[in-house]
């Protein structure tokens, strides 16, 4: 057994990004202004998207995006039961009712049969969710927009970078939301941007800036003006240089990441394939996945213990693991308002009594991925059924 604790998902900082935040810090610019704007238009150039705004959390950037698209009281907006509970806290904050649907069994994403049934005329918008950073099903999703006039806002919060058909998550004109939390592909500590079409993307900047009109971030600065408007009554969300300065190091680190995060999902593959009371993640033909979690499910009939025992044991066998996710039906505030059942979305239901994500990031070393392919079949070996 390993002697120290194998944390689930540490970050992957070094000297440049500490480098950049003391060279912010020494500067007389800490908060938004030319680091954020060089962080946006690298991550803009690297995702291929037609507008972006770099905020404080993709959660913030999500709330500005349902603003932007005039989402409010009296309107439904479809979200997935497998995801975090930003994705449907966000439309409770504009007043609108989040329609929770059922995933599909393989990905876990949004299922779009589901998506169909629980359209009405009050529905306005879609909100996919890319699980674990697979992407959904994007045309079948946009097909049934197009078919019922609704809009689409991606939580890409695990999606940079994910490709759907060969194409980049966020660099369609429709909104996308990416997260730069500290146990993402790309962190910030805190963070996140919105992509989208230009004309969107100027809207959530001022929505996401306290509803000043453009450019009032640069009021202290020779450049800018000490005259601003403000246009409606936004939020503040905006990103800051010190978070940007970290983002820019980063980004130009993220595809020695990805080759990383690539080698230790084929390293777990290897080493689980033959495990029938395993149940491992699949990458469609169609999707390069961008990988931000490794989510198997075990098939309890053939073991002895349960999920959270299977935890448990990982942890005596110095394994830290998480779950992704109790199910946003399934959570009190969500199932007493609207009167959820588990089995309203099944799939989601079964999936999250037999979850759990493995270690899988950058910094995982051989050996580190040795010891959990090692603990898990040793737990399964000592509580298997037959
Ligand atoms: C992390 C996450 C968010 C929220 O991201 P923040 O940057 O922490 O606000 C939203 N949706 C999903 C699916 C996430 O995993």
């Amino acid at each position: 057994m390993r002697a120290s604790f194998l944390s689930f998902s540490p970050p992957s900082l070094g000297d440049a990004e500490r480098n950049e935040v003391m060279d912010t810090l020494n500067s007389d610019w800490i908060t938004t202004g030319p680091k954020t704007k060089a962080f946006e238009a690298k991550l803009r150039d690297y995702v291929s998207a037609p507008g972006i705004v770099a905020l404080n959390s993709c959660t913030a950037g999500l709330h500005v995006g349902l603003v932007a698209l005039g989402i409010g009281p009296g309107d439904e907006v479809i979200v997935p039961a497998m995801t975090f509970c930003a994705t449907a806290n966000v439309v409770e904050h504009v007043g609108a009712r989040p329609v929770v649907v059922d995933v599909c069994p393989d990905t876990l994403n949004l299922d779009p049969e589901a998506v169909a049934k629980a359209i009405t005329p009050r529905t306005k918008a879609i909100i996919p969710v890319h699980y674990a950073g697979h992407p959904v099903d994007l045309d079948a999703i946009f097909a049934l927009a197009k078919q019922h006039g609704l809009l689409v806002m991606e939580d890409a919060a695990h999606a940079l970078p994910a490709k759907y058909k060969g194409i980049l998550v966020g660099s369609r004109s429709n909104l996308a939301a990416f997260s730069f939390y500290a146990t993402k592909n790309l962190t910030t500590v805190e963070g996140g941007c919105l992509t989208g079409a230009s004309d969107l993307i100027d809207q959530a900047r001022i929505i996401g800036h306290h509803g000043m009109n453009r450019d009032a971030w640069k009021r202290f600065d020779k450049s800018g003006s000490w005259y601003y408007e403000v246009v409606l009554p936004g939020f503040k969300y905006n990103m800051t240089d010190v978070q940007a300065a970290i983002g820019l190091h980063q980004l130009d680190r993220l595809e020695g990441f990805q080759r990383r995060r690539r080698e230790v999902v084929a390293a777990y593959e290897k080493g689980f394939r033959d495990l029938t009371a395993l149940q491992l993640p699949v990458e469609r033909p169609e999707v390069e996945s961008s990988w931000h979690l490794y989510v198997i499910r075990l098939n309890l009939d053939l073991l002895t213990i349960d999920r959270n025992t299977f935890i448990e044991e990982l942890k005596a066998r110095n394994i830290g693991t998480s779950v992704h996710y109790l199910p946003v039906h399934m959570h009190p505030f969500y199932r007493d308002k609207y009167g959820y059942r588990p089995e309203d979305c099944p799939v989601a239901a079964d999936a999250f009594s037999r979850m759990l994500t493995l270690p899988l990031h950058p910094g995982l070393s051989e050996e580190d991925v040795a010891d959990v392919i090692q603990a898990v079949r040793d737990t399964i070996t000592t509580f298997s059924r037959s």
